[in-house]
């Protein structure tokens, strides 16, 4: 039986095999993840980024636009010392490759610099992805941005190490939410189970990554929770349970805004509710909007009608005003974004 050919086309990887042999040792290689980056965002970018330095890359920097923060569970990732903030990226770079970012808005003031590169190979996996870059790896069926970005460095000769295994395995556990979400096919625990055979320990790194968190982050979690509202009759009648997370709450809390990621998941386990909006305040009248869908809405068309994006089931956009005035945006699109 032949199998349906998936993922990206051949043409494009063997664009992206060769834009890469393509360059010398010396040559300037900007790695770029989106904006407040996630386990993907970073794990994809410096495992690849590892990669290169195998392959005899001197001159590669990882980057990702905005403040030039790590959340403190990501701090530790191998390749770390070649993250650079915004400021410090190459000028004009020969090569960049970009990962997990669906679309320019979330490269912030970087995207200027991915469209004025001579090649710009875009590695992502999100339904909503523009289309942008020169050289395209983008599979919206691949479990996170780590299966395409490992399946590039092997094309590219450099065999698994330890370092390289620890980053594509914390992206993939973040993005298939510890190996739980239907992305997670036989072939993410084929890879899972390559990676861990560099003698990755996943235990330890489950802890360090999903359940360590600052006292503070958990008195907080208990206030966000504790406003959660739960309203039966929305998305005709499936569901909507909605909390909202401002800027004082982490003050108060001494907590920063990383702790507020991971917040969407135990409101995404209300039995009485479809459809989950966690809202982040980022500034005055300014919130970061995650949706999650238990399957009766397609909340990544929801976000990119409100100029974001994201996944069938996980999505995001941002949205202005009170956390009231956005959920009921939200609300009022549940019907035309059913599946
Ligand atoms: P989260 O809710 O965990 O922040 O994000 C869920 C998914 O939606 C992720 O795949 C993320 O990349 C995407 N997403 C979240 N916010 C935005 C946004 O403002 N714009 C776009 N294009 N995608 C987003
Ligand atoms: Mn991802």
């Amino acid at each position: 039986m032949t199998l349906p050919s998936i993922g990206p086309a051949a043409e494009q990887w063997d664009a992206a095999v060769a834009a890469v042999r393509a360059l010398g040792g010396a040559a300037e290689i900007q790695l770029i993840c989106h904006v407040s980056p996630d386990g993907d965002a970073l794990g994809s970018m410096l495992g690849f980024g590892l990669g290169l330095r195998r392959l005899g890359h001197t001159r590669v920097r990882a980057t990702f636009p905005g403040e030039f923060r790590v959340p403190t569970p990501y701090a530790d990732l191998p390749g770390m010392d070649l993250l650079v903030p915004e400021h410090e990226a190459f000028d004009e770079p020969d090569l960049v490759l970009v990962f997990d970012v669906a679309s320019e808005s979330r490269l912030g003031g970087l995207a200027a610099r991915v469209a004025a590169a001579p090649v710009s190979v875009v590695l992502d996996h999100h339904a909503s992805n523009t289309g942008f870059g020169t050289i395209r790896l983008v599979d919206p069926r691949a479990a996170a941005t780590s299966v395409l970005a490992e399946q590039l460095i092997a094309r590219l000769g450099v065999p698994l190490d330890a370092e390289i295994a620890e980053c594509f395995y914390v992206a993939l556990a973040t993005d298939t939410g510890s190996f739980k979400f239907d992305a997670t096919t036989v072939a993410v625990h084929e890879l899972a189970a390559r990676l861990i055979a560099t003698g990755l320990r996943p235990g330890d790194i489950s802890r360090r990554i999903f359940d360590t968190r600052p006292f503070g982050a958990m008195k907080l979690a208990g206030e966000v929770l504790g406003r959660a509202v739960l309203e039966p009759a929305a998305a005709g009648g499936l569901g909507l349970v909605w909390t909202y997370a401002t800027l004082a709450d982490l003050d108060r809390h001494e907590q920063p805004p990383y702790v507020l990621d991971t917040l969407i998941d135990p409101v995404r386990s209300v039995a009485e509710a479809d459809v989950t909006v966690l809202v982040k305040q980022v500034a005055e009248g300014e919130w970061a909007v995650s949706l999650r869908s238990k399957g009766a809405v397609d909340v990544s068309r929801l976000a990119i009608s409100q100029g974001g994006g994201g996944h069938r089931l996980a999505a995001g956009f941002t949205g202005f005003g009170e956390p009231s005035d956005v959920v009921d945006t939200v609300r009022r699109l549940l019907d035309d974004y059913r599946n």
